[in-house]
């Protein structure tokens, strides 16, 4: 039985997960409330630096041992497990652990024996920071439209091109690039590779987001790259790119649930701790609602979560599962956060706390890795 407060014990005590699931919350919970004081000091820090820092932490804790086989499992629900984690008490951390695992899963799925010797080890201990390249300002939602080239050369290719919104992208050392190679029209026409960060022709610009993170756009000029760095084969790029989305879609909704879960237990300690009215914030009728609606759509979620990453785990069919999953969960947060604000009144829309952070951090989820509109297109045509 577990007693974690960023997962719900009644749901991680499903037969859904197992005990190593639940060990795995447990450990992660413990270490994630060792660390955060430092990273509550840090909160001020340059967000590229921090997730640098927070990726040689990942590393030397073991967290991302099982990129290369080591450490806890690698199956799909204890990816969730840590993303949901790592979600409820730092955003940064969650990001850097879950650009790390995206990149990853798709270099031990489609890379060559040689790839996965160069970049996996590196990933694991947190030395290497990967980043994922698909959205161009011209191509976000319709990858199929991505314009970055891969001309062929006598020894490689050369890509020319723009990418832009990437995660990470400012500190990578390597980065999974989706490229026009031409063979086919559209989607047909895309190939993937495993790009260095510190090769030349490569250059970086940040961008700052509403919730500071590290992110950038990536310009690639005349940059050279080998023929070993195409990733899968010449014109698989769209299926790759498609297919980490899909498997890795319930794994934002777990992040959903982190964030959601937060703000809830925030709302649910401030109603109980103020005075209004000659009693207590939390036993007014309407306040008692919304922490009610809450928690009823944080259960949902986590179980939709737990559905599609135990389908994957299990060998069913899970794509839709993931975008329901993903649909429901980020849109719930955005509702779960909000309604915690209110719940906060002024004091949730002061600067740099806590609940007015997790405001800012929430939004993007139902944009990134299939907007809420796209999943909705999906989950409809497979009705
Ligand atoms: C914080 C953050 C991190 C990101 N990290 C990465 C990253 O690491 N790597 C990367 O490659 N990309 C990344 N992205 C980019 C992300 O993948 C794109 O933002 C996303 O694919 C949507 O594309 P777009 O922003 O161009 O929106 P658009 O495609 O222009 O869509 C705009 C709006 O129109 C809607 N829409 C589009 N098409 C349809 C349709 N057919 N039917 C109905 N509605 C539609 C969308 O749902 C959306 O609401 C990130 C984005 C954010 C916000």
């Amino acid at each position: 039985m577990t007693t974690c407060v960023s997962h719900d014990p009644a749901i991680l005590n499903l037969p859904l997960y197992d005990n190593g699931h639940r060990a795995l919350a447990e450990r992660l919970e413990d270490w994630c409330g060792s660390r955060m004081s430092d990273w509550e000091r840090d909160s001020d820090r340059d967000p590229a630096e921090r997730c640098r820092a927070l990726m040689a932490e990942l590393g030397d804790a073991g967290w991302l041992a099982h990129l290369d086989g080591g450490g806890e499992a690698s199956d799909m629900r204890s990816v969730c497990v840590r993303r949901q984690t790592l979600a409820y008490h730092e955003d940064l951390s969650d990001l850097t652990y879950s650009i790390q695992e995206l990149a990853a899963i798709a270099v031990a799925r489609y890379g060559t024996a040689e790839q996965r010797g160069r970049y996996l080890p590196g990933m694991s201990d947190g030395s290497v920071v990967a980043a994922v390249a698909l959205s161009e300002e011209g191509a976000g939602s319709d990858l199929g439209a991505v314009a970055l080239r891969a001309e062929p050369s006598h020894d490689g290719y050369v890509l020319n091109g723009v990418k832009t919104w990437i995660a990470l992208g400012d500190i990578a050392d390597m980065c999974v690039v989706l490229a026009r190679t031409g063979d086919g029209p559209g989607p047909l026409g895309l190939s993937a590779f495993l790009v260095d960060m510190h090769a030349t022709g490569v250059t970086r610009g940040a961008i700052e987001a509403i919730a500071p993170r590290s992110w950038a756009e990536l310009t690639f000029t005349d940059c050279h790259v080998g023929t070993g760095a195409l990733l899968g084969e010449r014109g698989q790029g769209f299926v790759v790119a498609l297919e980490m989305l899909e498997r890795f879609r319930m794994t934002v909704a777990a992040a959903a649930v982190g964030f959601g879960r937060r703000a809830y237990r925030l709302a649910l300690d401030r109603a109980r701790g103020r005075e209004a009215f000659g009693g207590r914030l939390a036993d007014l009728q309407l306040v008692k609602s919304s922490l009610t609606s809450m928690d009823v759509r944080l259960s949902a979620a986590a179980l939709l979560t737990a559905r599609a990453a135990l389908a994957l785990d299990t060998g069913g069919e899970y794509a839709k599962d993931s975008a329901v999953a993903k649909l429901y969960a980020t849109e719930s947060a955005g509702q779960v956060v909000d309604a915690a604000v209110q719940v906060f009144g002024a004091a949730g829309v002061v600067s740099g706390t806590a609940i007015e952070r997790l405001y800012r951090q929430v939004r993007a989820l139902r944009i990134y890795e299939g907007s809420s509109e796209l999943l909705a297109m999906t989950i409809a045509e497979s009705l």
